[in-house]
């Protein structure tokens, strides 16, 4: 890997180039990043006017989960980096451009390949690496799925392999509702592959994230560098609240960024990760990890010197990282309430109003009533109270139909 780059002019022969595959609000962010160090940005989705396609050079539009269509873009577009923002992509592609050298993929195709897969990832942590996890089993049938449970026991955790974000996830307490579970991961399943894995219920004191970044070193060499632990809220799989710092044990946190050094040495590349833990006193389980920025770490952009989509940018360019935290924040979602397309927003000078508060709309073109169109952040002395904050600023805007 050519880096640390030497940051050029965009749209000129010296432009550093970066795509990035999905452009979602997350997408977003590093595109902003990105943009602030000169860099030219090339931003992929599957639908038109996505919100990173609306801060980008270029913006396409084209199937991501099709290998084809994902290397002639790559192809004709040259870039120095390929950087996933989702997962729904056509990993395999990925792999056999880095391996050809006709492409640099962040943070490696082999960790966007694990990752979009539970089972690749779930293997990689549990019997490679030995950390502990949730008891689990794999299911491709509804008798498999049965046998599992028995196995694993009630309460259990049933999701599709190929999925994210609680789609298709279900948590069942006894063999009755073991059929309505099976038919729900089919539903959910991002391709119809119905598998499934059944994990035994974890019962946690609380969940983290702790992000963990992959930078270069004055010497050139690898460094790995941790973010405050960023505690959340999910509701149906689906993050609605999160605050930075999450106070917790040192022993707690200790054996957290132990797991997260182990998953990333061996993930590899450069970059951010987002690592998802379990705790309950002393006792860390290793859930899941993102090999880019995490949903829950919108929190960073209140709370940190350098945003979890700063430090990404910084980090894939070769360049110093600051994972300092710059005052206790929280974030809480704002959600479309609504189908419609080209909605809009009320309330946005009221919920500013809330002191420390800010917020961001991300710019999607279609609502939904659960889809995630926008963020209240907020910073205070304490976390309870910018979680108090950041709430209230969200609850105060209001999208309405145009
Ligand atoms: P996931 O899509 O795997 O990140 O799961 C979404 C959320 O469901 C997690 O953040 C947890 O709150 C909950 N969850 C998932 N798996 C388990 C488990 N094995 N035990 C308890 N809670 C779980």
């Amino acid at each position: 890997m050519k880096t640390p780059f030497r940051l050029g002019t965009p749209l000129s022969p010296s432009s550093v180039k970066v795509m990035l595959l999905g452009s979602g609000e997350l997408g977003k962010e590093v595109i902003i990043a990105l943009q602030r160090l000169g860099v030219e940005v090339i931003a992929v989705d599957r639908y038109p006017n996505a919100p990173g396609h609306q801060v980008a050079h270029r913006a396409h539009v084209i199937n991501m989960a099709d290998g084809a269509a994902l290397a002639a873009l790559i192809e004709q577009e040259k870039p120095d980096l390929v950087v996933p923002e989702i997962e729904a992509i056509a990993t395999p592609t990925l792999m056999e451009l880095e391996k050809a050298g006709k492409a640099t993929v962040i943070p490696t195709a082999r960790a966007a390949w694990l990752t979009m897969n539970r089972e690749g990832i779930r293997r990689l942590a549990a019997e490679e690496l030995g950390l502990p996890t949730s008891p689990y089993r794999f299911a491709d049938s509804l008798e498999e799925l049965q046998a599992a449970c028995k196995e694993i026991g009630f309460p259990c955790v049933i999701k599709p392999v190929m999925s994210s974000s609680g789609k298709g996830q279900s948590k069942i307490d006894g063999p009755d509702e073991m059929e309505a579970a099976w038919n729900y991961a089919a539903a959910g399943s991002r391709v119809n592959a119905g598998r499934v894995i059944v994990e035994g219920f974890v019962d946690f004191d609380y969940e983290i994230t702790q992000l963990t970044v992959r930078a270069l070193g004055k010497d050139g060499k690898v460094e790995t560098h941790f973010c405050e632990p960023i505690g959340h809220v999910q509701v149906k799989g689906d993050y609605v609240e999160s605050w930075q710092p999450h106070a917790m044990r040192p022993a707690a946190l200790a054996k957290s960024r132990e797991i997260a050094k182990a998953v990333t040495d061996n993930l590899g590349g450069l970059g951010i990760f987002g690592v998802e833990l379990f705790v309950k006193d002393d006792m860390v389980w290793f859930s899941e990890v993102s090999p880019r920025p995490h949903d829950t770490g919108m929190v960073t952009m209140a709370s940190q010197v350098q945003s979890e989509f700063e430090l990404h940018a910084k980090a894939i360019l070769g360049l110093p990282v600051n994972t300092a935290l710059r005052a206790p924040g929280a974030s809480a979602v704002i959600y479309g309430q609504h189908e419609a397309k080209g909605i809009a927003f009320e309330g946005v000078a009221e919920a500013l109003r809330v002191p420390g508060a800010d917020i961001r709309l991300f710019g999607k073109p279609e609502s939904f009533e659960r889809r995630r169109m926008g963020v209240a952040l907020a910073t205070a002395d304490d976390v309870d109270t910018a979680r108090v904050r950041a709430k209230e600023a969200a609850a105060k805007v209001k999208p309405v139909k145009a």
